[in-house]
Formats: C-alpha cells, structure tokens, sequence
C-alpha cells in the first residue's frame, strides 16, 4: 500500500517498488508488479515510449535469436504477447495491433544458404516450427518480393504489435491496478540499502523496497550514484517509414544475414533488410546497426540511402514510393548480447531490466514475469541464471 506524504517538497512517496522508464520493458514491470499487488510508482524523465521503443519496430520474431537462453525467453515473451494482447484489449481498451503474419527469412542469390540452414538446424531442434520454401514458394507467398532469392525459410508463428501501444497500454494496465506514473520526472540521484531504496526525482524523493532500473540504454546513468558499471551500450538502428506504392507485403521479410548482425560484435555501421508492413498501411524499411552514444538519435541520409537500396533489392516496385518519416532509436546491448534481469550484486534491492539489443518489444512481456517473480519470491518463467547481472560478462553469446 502507498503511504503519500508531501514534506515540503522532500518526501513524496513510500511504494513498495519504483520503476525507472515507462519504455515498453518499464511499463511492462510496472504492470506486472501492480497486477501482483505491489504499490508502484513509474518515474519517466519523458513521456511514455519516448525513448527507443517509440523508435523501433515491432517484431515478435523467433527466428532471429542467437543463443539458447535468448531463445527461451523470447519464446515465453512470445507466447506472453498474445494473452496481453487479448488482456490490454479487453482491460484498457486499447488495441496493440498484434498480428501473427508470420516471417520470412530470405537467402538472396548471392549467398548466405548455409549459414540459414544452420540458424534453422538449431530453431527447429528447439522446437521452432518453420518450412523451407523454393524461388517459386516465395514468389507465391510473396508476389511483389521480385528480387533474386534462392528461397526462404517460412516461420508461420511470427508475429509483430505496436510497440508505443502496447507500452502505452501497459502503462494503462499498471495504472488500473493502482500503479502512479511520474511523466516529465527524471531520477536525478539513487540510494540504497539492504532493506530498500530512495530515488531522488525533480518532484522529491521517493523511498520503496525495490528500484527496478528499465532506461534502456540510459540505465547507467541512472545508477551512476551507487557506483556500479552497467554494461549497456547504445546500438543505434534507423528505420524508413514509406507509403504510396502499389507494393503489398504480406509477411515480415528479413534477409537471413541479419540474425548475423544482431549477433555481431562490430561497432561500424551494419545494414540489413528488413521490410514490413503496418496496419494503417505504411511499409517499415530497416534495418541498420552501429554503436554509438545515448545521445545520438540523428537520422543520416547515407545511412538511410543504404536500407532503401537494400529494400529495392527485394521489392523493386517500392520505387514509387514516399519517404514519409524516419527516426533512428537506440537498442540497449549487452557485451554477451543477453539482457540483464535482475539484481545487482553490491545492491540486492536493484533490479535491473535491460539490455535487451534488438529485442527489447519481444522480451518485455518475459522480462516484466521475471522481475515479478524474482521480486515476489515466486517461480520464474525460465531459470533465471543466463539472464542475472552478476554473471560473468563475455562477448559472443551466440550458439554458433
Ligand atoms: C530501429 C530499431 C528496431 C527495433 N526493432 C525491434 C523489433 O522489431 N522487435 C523488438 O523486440 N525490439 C526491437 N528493437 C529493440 C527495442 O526497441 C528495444 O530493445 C526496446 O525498445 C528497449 O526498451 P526499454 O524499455 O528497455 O528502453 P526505452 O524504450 O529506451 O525506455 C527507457 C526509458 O527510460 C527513460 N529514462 C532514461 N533516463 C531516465 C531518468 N534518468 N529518469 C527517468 N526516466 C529515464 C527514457 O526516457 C525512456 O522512456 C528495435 C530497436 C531499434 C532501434
């Protein structure tokens, strides 16, 4: 229960658990922790889905995991997503847009099959369902995909939701189970003890018994006062909105070279196809990689050159179209490209939940169990271990 006190502008809250970013990760947790009876509070330095997840895209998508305790929570958020789907819809009125269209993982003709075979090798051992398709099936299944492809692998289970609706919703959701949002609130200073925490924000300070850190990749920051090094780097992506084509996309279309991105330690500048379809009809061109700094969100014309070329590699019938709008978000990655959940070692009340790289829509829904369970004591949706910041650190999760 929330005892609210204004000390002149000192204290303002006592909550059972305060969440820092109402990023689809945050407000995924904050609903969560609220559903499960927890006072929260959610501190915002902006608005909701300000941050990266209201600069990305909304994939739900299996096939471009890199290693097995990636994979194992991804298929949780995956299963997660489609009963909050229902869950927002029927609880807070707002429709997260969630399709399950299904993926195609495209082998251009210039290379790239046996690198496919081997990512589909390890999916379908995990119980991933997919079917390979010839240059005829994906001309079938994808009419105006008109480039030179050797075939596809089909995932029918992929799916993709609105990422600022469904953190919207999730904040809504939260706020109905008697969570506070702080918009336009930053953490200004983080304290801690081994019974719980004491948040500094532009309204006052907040005391609770948990801290659950979900800034993307601002989340170092907001834990420089307790002294600890978060390792998570912004990878910037920048994405092309486009419309007024004839071009109909049916399925999500990615090149396989792009799971070798995700799962890339380069720090220069990467570029994969990634082409997708909204609802309202608007066509997402992606799909670029580089590190950079938290404060880099620019969008740059050399980079967005490249994704519209590699696009009418694939579709040349997108020519027609128009750039309506473009933005560049940043993805929170990790040295081992695996989130961090959970506490940190020197801090037991400070959760945190990021890291999610490129991944961070689909994992939320996984994520925000885990912290509920870690912080209630129940059991977690998968073992927790792979996930927990005090584990060692190295490049190069992938499963190879
Ligand atoms: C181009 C692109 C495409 C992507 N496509 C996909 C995809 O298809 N599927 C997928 O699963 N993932 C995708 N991702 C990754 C995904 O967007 C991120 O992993 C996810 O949005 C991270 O969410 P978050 O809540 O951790 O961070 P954010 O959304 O960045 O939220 C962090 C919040 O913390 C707030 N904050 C920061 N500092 C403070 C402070 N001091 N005080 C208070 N608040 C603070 C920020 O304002 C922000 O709102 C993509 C990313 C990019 C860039």
């Amino acid at each position: 229960m929330t005892i609210s006190r204004d000390h002149g502008g000192t204290t303002i809250g006592v909550c059972d658990a305060i969440v820092v970013g109402a990023g689809i990760v945050g407000a995924s947790c904050a609903h969560a922790l609220a559903k499960a009876g927890l006072a929260v509070r959610i501190v915002e330095r902006d608005a909701p889905a300000r941050g990266t997840s209201g600069a990305c895209e909304g994939n739900l998508v299996l096939w471009d995991r890199t290693s097995d305790p990636d994979l194992a929570l991804t298929r949780v958020s995956h299963r997660r997503w489609a009963e909050l789907a229902e869950e927002l819809s029927a609880g807070v009125g707002i429709d997260i847009e969630y399709a399950r269209k299904g993926s195609l993982m495209v082998i251009p003709e210039s290379g790239g099959i046996d690198g496919a075979r081997r990512q589909c090798d390890w999916l379908g051992g995990q119980g991933v369902r997919y079917e390979w398709l010839d240059a005829a099936g994906v001309r079938e299944a994808e009419p105006w995909l008109k480039g030179a492809v050797d075939g596809a692998a089909y995932f029918p289970d992929d799916a993709q939701i609105e990422p600022r609706l469904a953190t919207w919703a999730q904040v809504r959701a939260a706020q109905r189970c008697g969570a506070t949002l702080h918009a336009h609130q930053p953490v200004l200073d983080v304290q801690s003890s081994a019974t719980g925490v004491r948040v500094t924000t532009g309204l006052g300070v907040l005391s609770a018994d948990w801290l659950v850190v979900a800034a993307g990749v601002w989340s170092p920051e907001v834990v420089r006062s307790l002294h600890v090094d978060v390792p998570v780097r912004p990878r910037k992506g920048q994405i092309a909105i486009i419309a007024g084509s004839p071009v109909q996309v049916i399925h999500k279309v990615m090149e396989a070279s792009y799971v070798q991105t995700v799962a890339s330690d380069d720090e220069q500048l990467q570029v994969a196809n990634v082409v997708e379809s909204t609802r309202s009809g608007s066509i997402l061109l992606g799909s670029s990689r580089e590190v950079t700094v938290p404060s880099d969100r620019g969008v740059e014309l050399s980079v967005l050159s490249r994704i519209v070329a590699r696009a009418l590699d694939f579709f040349p019938d997108l020519a027609s179209a128009q750039v309506i709008r473009s933005y560049a978000g940043l993805r929170p990655m990790t040295p081992d490209h695996l989130p961090l959940i959970g506490p940190l070692r020197e801090h037991p009340r400070v959760i945190l939940a990021t890291g999610h790289e490129g991944g961070g829509v689909m994992g939320a829904a996984a994520t925000a169990d885990m912290v509920a369970a870690l912080i209630m004591g129940a059991p977690t949706p998968v073992p927790p271990e792979p996930y927990l910041p005090t584990r060692t650190l190295n490049p190069a999760g992938s499963h190879g």
